[in-house]
């Protein structure tokens, strides 16, 4: 088809949702241009590089390979044409105490083992629980997460609610997960995948057991070069698709004229439009869009239930740390504590649990040789005070932890360092009140109650990504990216 007589789309933002927008519009035939306000696309999952370390600088696990094949397969392409995956084994480790440490092992006859030596009859548990929860996967990510969400009628079925109720949508998968364990050990690695999802266990409804099944069962994968080999990938095969992306382009507010946008303002000027799909921080767009346009309101945000934020240290060791796994699990504390400190009285952790990351582990190619890359992760409230100093002292607190564990010291090594918080992801993305992951999978901020795709007092503007649904993460922003695209076409053929 002719560019000129096509219809325009702009796409806010090329994280992994607007991406996936954007090929999947640029396929059905529409002029797709992608703004971007950074350097680079990727978002959230950005990489850079620094004396020979590469630094993912999110997410760093590749869980739902079933997802990845999904979304390259809709345009007859495969992971594997872009990036080459290597399934790790052990997935993880955790670390429960200095002398306590557990890998996962990637086979389920070695997890069932496992399981059996910490509580008799634990294996057969597990296969009990395995199967409600196959049935959550195949229900949750081949139907539930593609609704986009707009109309209850969409949910008023018989089978729905019927599904609904099988699913576990309104227990929590707190009750769910004691039903068939009692071992303390066993129930902190079942609800590690909860963490994922942005909540405690307690609010989480247990129908979210389909993470344990995807973990458990589909393996922890790693994108050979790093996590941002799937954005490379993405960004490809968008451009094959003749998706244009423009970077250090920040969309800055809307012409509207008679409820619809005609055009998106930047520094450049104005850039007209047929349809915009924001995938930027939704709260941001919110913002730009002022009282009259905006879908909810200051106060409506503030109740919203955050997914935490993160502290986030990037290290380059000048040696490597043969006591690290790829992914560590630094679970030797309360997680009781930290968790009121994240949810209930929103503050600084006491003591707080960690996770640390050395892809150099897999990947030889994200440090000089004989090095290590290290990524530690705090899960932390969004909307704290953040300074240096603070950093500082959290920095001192997880190298104490991280040299007692190693048997070594490791400051003396650091030849790179880096930290990344709340005012970052304030900077970088427009964060909401610094936010990482968007909002937490609560019960009430599930399908129909999350933040809509479609703008109701605008014709032609939907959001994606991590704040709308299905949710946070990288699987949920892609298919966010394809339920957005869906309703687009639809709206724009009307
Ligand atoms: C530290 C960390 C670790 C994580 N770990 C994992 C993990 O291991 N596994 C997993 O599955 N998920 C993980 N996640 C979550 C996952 O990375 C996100 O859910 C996902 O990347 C969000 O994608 P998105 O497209 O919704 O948003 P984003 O990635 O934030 O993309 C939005 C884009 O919009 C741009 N933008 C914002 N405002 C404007 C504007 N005004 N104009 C133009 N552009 C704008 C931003 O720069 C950004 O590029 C992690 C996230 C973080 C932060």
């Amino acid at each position: 088809m002719d560019r000129m007589k096509k219809k325009k789309v702009i796409v806010i933002g090329a994280g992994f949702s607007g991406i996936s927008a954007a090929t999947v519009l640029a396929e059905k035939g529409y002029d797709v241009h992608v703004l971007e306000k950074n350097a680079e696309p990727g978002g959230r999952a950005r990489v850079f590089r620094e004396g020979g370390f590469v630094f993912d600088m999110g997410p760093s696990w590749y869980w739902m390979p079933d997802v990845f094949e999904t979304y390259f397969g809709k345009f007859g392409k495969k992971p594997s044409d872009y990036y080459e995956l290597k399934r790790l084994d052990p997935s993880y480790s955790v670390i429960l105490s200095e002398s306590e440490v557990i890998d996962i092992p990637a086979d389920l006859e070695g997890i069932k083992t496992l399981f059996e030596s910490y509580e008799e009859g634990a294996s057969s548990q597990l296969d009990k629980f395995l199967k409600q929860a196959a049935y959550k996967y195949r229900v949750g990510i081949q139907d539930f997460v593609w609704r986009p969400s707009v109309k209850i009628t969409e949910f008023l079925s018989v089978k729905l609610l019927i599904d609904a109720i099988r699913m576990d949508v309104f227990s929590s998968f707190y009750k769910h997960i004691r039903k068939f364990f009692k071992s303390s050990t066993l129930l902190k690695l079942m609800e590690f995948p909860i963490l994922f999802l942005g909540a405690i266990s307690q609010n989480t409804p247990a129908m979210y057991s389909l993470m344990n099944f995807a973990e458990i069962t589909m393996g922890t994968w790693y994108p050979m070069g790093g996590m941002h080999q799937i954005v490379n990938g993405m960004v490809a095969l968008a451009e094959e698709k003749h998706v244009k992306f423009t970077y250090n382009t920040e969309v800055t507010g809307f012409e509207i004229v008679n409820k619809h946008v005609r055009a998106v303002k930047t520094a450049k000027g104005l850039i007209e439009a047929d349809m915009v799909v924001a995938s930027a921080d939704y709260h941001w767009v919110e913002k730009l869009l002022g009282d009259d346009f905006r879908n909810y309101s200051e106060e409506y945000w503030d109740k919203r239930v955050m997914a935490p934020s993160s502290l986030l240290f990037y290290l380059g060791i000048s040696k490597r740390l043969p006591k690290l796994k790829h992914h560590n699990l630094f679970f030797d504390r309360d997680f009781s504590v930290h968790s009121h400190e994240i949810y209930t009285d929103p503050s600084w952790p006491s003591d707080p649990l960690f996770y640390a990351s050395a892809p150099s582990v897999t990947d030889p190619s994200v440090a000089p040789e004989g090095c290590e890359n290290v990524f530690l992760l705090i899960p932390v409230a969004p909307d704290l005070e953040d300074t240096d100093v603070q950093r500082e002292k959290y920095f001192h607190q997880l190298m104490d932890r991280l040299e007692a564990y190693c048997g070594e010291n490791i400051r003396d090594s650091i030849v790179y360092k880096r930290s990344y918080a709340h005012q970052d992801f304030m900077s970088d993305y427009h964060a909401f009140k610094g936010n990482a992951y968007g909002l937490a999978n609560t019960l009430f901020q599930t399908a129909i109650l999350k933040p809509s795709l479609k703008n109701k007092k605008l014709d032609n503007l939907y959001y994606t990504g991590q704040l709308t649904v299905p949710g946070p993460g990288v699987p949920p922003s892609l298919i966010s990216g394809l339920v957005v695209a869906n309703e687009v076409d639809k709206s724009l053929r009307k």
